[in-house]
């Protein structure tokens, strides 16, 4: 592998074209030479939901990650929702300046999303007044990855290669290492790679400790089946309308979303908390990672997952409902539900935090404590966990980490 040039341009290495990497790879391309190295396979996958639970690589835990130019985007349930803007005011307010243009470059990626109305959506539509409609990752019908939208032209992807580690001189990034012991030198390194391998890389490389602070969403899928009165024996089948749609909201942060078919016809109910109070952790060892997710650490959190449960369980008794089942209704009542949550909701944040504070592993421009020149632009950063599924929040918080990294590097 070698770098495409050797011009005055900074020579950037971008860790991973997922939802992070797409979006900090096009907007350096017109100032920087830069080389994507991306772990996973090249072909493009539409949407086959069993790379959804493709293992992500790590010894002991399922965490599934999507792989390849699109990285989660090319697997996931594709909602695109926005956090409100009074989270990135409180990002602002705990000193991080970089997303208080978050509104704008949120406005940047709206013409991506369309509506879906699905049979589950309808349902949920005419059980609750309030429902919003989120939003759907597509294109004139097929799934939108962040690289199919984003990098057209300027950056030389490398994949089917996997980042070992970084490489430092003192407090200076040389360059990587990949797993099969090849080193590329560059003038920067921006981790990419997706909460839990930045932060895994970072533990590997030695700029972090081996126990890592994860956030994630503690969410329980409630499965419906349809009514086979009906000569239909799928809950929807338009391809793109595997996923969530409607949404309700409530003041605990709990959000119920509907989901319509999928592989086997499947659709459902999504119940998650989207502001979490627990969090979990990675923990790195030379060979193996484990991941404990941490739901209900701290017990308000079980408190608030359990009202949404019992709010899923009156849905569910509406006469909206009436045409579906589910094998799980009669266990909302009781506690049981308990043991599903964590199955179907990937969101891991926060491993990464960017802060003012000096225990805090980046700063506030995303750059590594200790490094001059290591950076991490990916759904890591987060110090508070969107309250939303977060894509289109790794879009913006990437995209602006990108504009920040521009003005302190090119200037
Ligand atoms: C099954 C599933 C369903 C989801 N559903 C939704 C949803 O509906 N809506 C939503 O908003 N969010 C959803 N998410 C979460 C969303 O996909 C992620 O928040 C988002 O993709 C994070 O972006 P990222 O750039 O941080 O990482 P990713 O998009 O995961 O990108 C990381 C990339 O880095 C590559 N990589 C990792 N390690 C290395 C290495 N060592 N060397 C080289 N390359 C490496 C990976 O292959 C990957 O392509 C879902 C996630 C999953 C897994």
């Amino acid at each position: 592998m070698t770098f495409a040039g050797d011009g005055p341009r900074p020579r950037v290495i971008v860790i991973g074209a997922g939802v992070g990497g797409s979006v900090v790879a096009s907007r350096l391309a017109k100032h920087c030479d830069v080389v994507v190295l991306e772990r996973g396979a090249s072909s493009r996958v539409i949407h086959d939901p069993t790379l959804a639970m493709q293992r992500s690589g790590f010894e002991g835990s399922p965490y599934p990650q999507g792989t390849g130019p699109g990285g989660g985007s090319r697997v996931n349930g594709m909602v695109f929702a926005h956090a409100p803007d009074s989270y990135w005011n409180s990002l602002v307010h705990m000193g991080l300046e970089v997303f208080a243009d978050a509104h704008g470059e949120q406005i940047s990626f709206i013409g991506e999303e369309s509506p879906c109305d699905g049979l589950v959506d309808r349902a949920l539509r005419l059980a609750h007044p309030e429902v919003r409609p989120t939003m759907l990752a597509t294109r004139n019908g097929v799934r939108l990855t962040a690289w199919d939208r984003l990098v057209t032209h300027g950056v030389t992807l490398h994949t089917g290669v996997t980042v070992s580690h970084l490489n430092f001189n003192g407090e200076r990034v040389m360059g990587v290492v990949t797993s099969k012991g090849e080193e590329l030198t560059a003038d920067h390194v921006i981790l990419c790679a997706g909460a839990i391998s930045s932060s895994v890389l970072a533990a590997r490389s030695g700029v972090i400790g081996d126990e890592i602070r994860l956030l994630d969403h503690p969410a329980l899928f409630v499965p419906l089946i349809r009514d086979r009165r009906d000569s239909s024996d799928a809950i929807e089948r338009d391809p793109i309308c595997t996923t969530y749609a409607g949404a309700v909201h409530d003041k605990d942060g709990v959000s119920i979303m509907s989901i319509n078919g999928g592989v086997k016809g499947s659709g459902g109910l999504l119940v998650a908390l989207m502001t979490p109070r627990s969090s979990g952790k990675v923990f790195v060892s030379r060979d193996s990672v484990l991941i404990d997710r941490g739901f209900f650490s701290d017990a308000r959190d079980l408190e608030a997952l359990r009202t949404g449960v019992r709010r899923a369980h009156w849905l569910l008794s509406q006469p909206s409902f009436s045409q579906f089942t589910s094998p799980m209704s009669s266990m909302l009542n009781g506690e049981e539900w308990q043991e599903q949550v964590g199955d179907g909701v990937w969101h891991a944040c926060g491993t990464l935090p960017m802060g003012l504070q000096e225990d805090f592993p980046l700063d506030e421009s995303g750059k590594l404590r200790g490094t001059t020149n290591a950076w991490c632009m990916d759904a890591s950063v987060f110090p508070v966990i969107p309250p939303a599924p977060p894509q289109a929040s790794v879009l913006v918080a990437a995209g602006l980490l990108a504009n920040r990294f521009l003005s302190l590097v090119t200037s």
